[in-house]
């Protein structure tokens, strides 16, 4: 279709692309300057110690290096929320872990205290939460229970790149975060992850697990004063080579300075979805922040009365509009094994979708979708099977 409003979509541009040429003209394309200066923007901009930080070649990839420096294995238990990212799912599980879900508020699709506090045992080694949409979430208090019980937090802070709780980034509240450019994420460096490790000692171990785990004996000048050859190693483990590349670290540095831009164009967005769709029958919009929280609007998500979610999927997709659901629920994939019962994010799963949300979209794309929702929503609310009062009623 030829104007097709999409669900998310990467701002890369002149910019990007003149830095990309300048990295070709130098050929050094591989990990150098640009990644460098990439680690340390980005550690800047969290607010951490740029020692801490480790840019690899995905999310996926940091959160398994993440359960590698965890020491998670055999006889652990880690706690995962059911609507996760299935590379978490696979991190834990290829420890061999076991995967415990969790459940979530309704609303919000993050974890509470209380549903983290419910499923830990004396097993429990990690925590792995996100922060659904961009939103924070409890994860201060989260925080504190799995520092009062012993327990490691990794925060899987893809989507929350500039989520912040009292000016305290997202990713830094645990032990460790992780965070994705991949091409659907509002800083795109079309594939790409960073890594934070809090504890020092660790954290000079995970460059080296995203590199073969190669201990080089010297450089250049350190071999040649020493007279002995520089191109001698040893491995400290059987590791990947995960690292990322001095192309995709450009783009980075362009798309960080490009931020806040972004952020302030989503929100923006979020705020004339919240005004559009105020007061529409049938459908509820996101639970507004707490005090001190700031999200990064990489979500908006709806939520559907009257069992309408998946027609009105439909109806938007013939229209011209992009819509889907994050994060198909964990403990339902038959290949964790998990017989988990957890209603509050089932329900939230059959009910929430998510509506384009990127800095592209224009004031006429966002008008046209709200627009759509109150007619399709009207539609199918009238022939919905659930009786109108009931509906009507009903709260979640
Ligand atoms: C995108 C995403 C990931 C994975 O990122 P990659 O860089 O593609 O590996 C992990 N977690 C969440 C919540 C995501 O949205």
């Amino acid at each position: 279709m030829a104007d097709m409003i999409n669900v998310m979509q990467p701002s890369l541009g002149e910019r990007e692309l003149a830095a990309v040429g300048k990295v070709f003209a130098s050929n050094w394309i591989g990990k150098g300057e640009q990644t460098s200066t990439f680690e340390a923007g980005f550690a800047a901009h969290i607010g951490v110690g740029r020692d801490h930080v480790t840019s690899v070649n995905s999310c996926t990839e940091a959160t398994f290096i993440a359960m590698e420096l965890a020491g998670v294995g055999p006889g652990h238990e880690v706690i995962v929320p059911t609507p996760s990212f299935v590379g978490v799912g696979n991190a834990v599980a290829s420890r061999g872990a076991r995967l415990v879900f969790c459940d979530v508020d309704p609303r919000t699709l993050n974890p509470t205290v209380a549903d983290i506090e419910a499923v830990i045992t004396p097993r429990t080694k990690a925590v792995v939460i996100l922060h659904y949409g961009g939103s924070p979430g409890e994860v201060a208090l989260i925080a504190e229970l799995c520092r009062s019980r012993g327990v490691l937090l990794i925060e899987d802070a893809a989507v929350a790149v500039a989520s912040t709780v009292d000016g305290r980034a997202c990713g830094t509240f645990g032990d460790m975060g992780v965070w994705s450019f991949d091409h659907g994420k509002t800083l795109c460096t079309v594939d790409g992850g960073m890594l934070y490790v809090r504890d020092p000692e660790l954290a000079t171990r995970a460059p080296k697990l995203a590199y073969f785990g190669l201990e080089q004996k010297s450089g250049y000048d350190q071999a040649m004063r020493a007279r002995t050859r520089w191109w001698d190693f040893d491995v400290s483990s059987f590791s990947r080579r995960s690292v990322t590349n001095d192309v995709l670290a450009a783009i980075g540095n362009v798309q960080l300075s490009r931020l806040p831009g972004f952020i302030a164009r989503r929100r923006e967005i979020a705020g004339c979805y919240d005004a559009g769709l105020k007061g529409l029958e049938g459908l509820l919009t996101p639970p507004p922040l707490p005090a001190g929280h700031e999200s990064s609007y990489y979500m908006y998500w709806v939520q559907f009365e009257g069992g309408i979610r998946d027609e009105v999927a439909r109806d938007l997709y013939e229209r011209g509009i992009y819509t889907t659901f994050r994060y198909p629920l964990l403990h339902q994939v038959p290949a964790y094994g998990s017989s988990a019962s957890l209603p509050q994010a089932e329900e939230a799963a059959a009910r929430t979708l998510l509506l384009p949300m990127h800095q592209a979209l224009t004031d006429a794309d966002v008008e046209r979708t709200i627009d759509a929702l109150h007619e399709c929503v009207t539609a199918r609310l009238s022939e919905a099977t659930v009786p109108r009062m009931r509906v009507a009623q009903r709260s979640i």
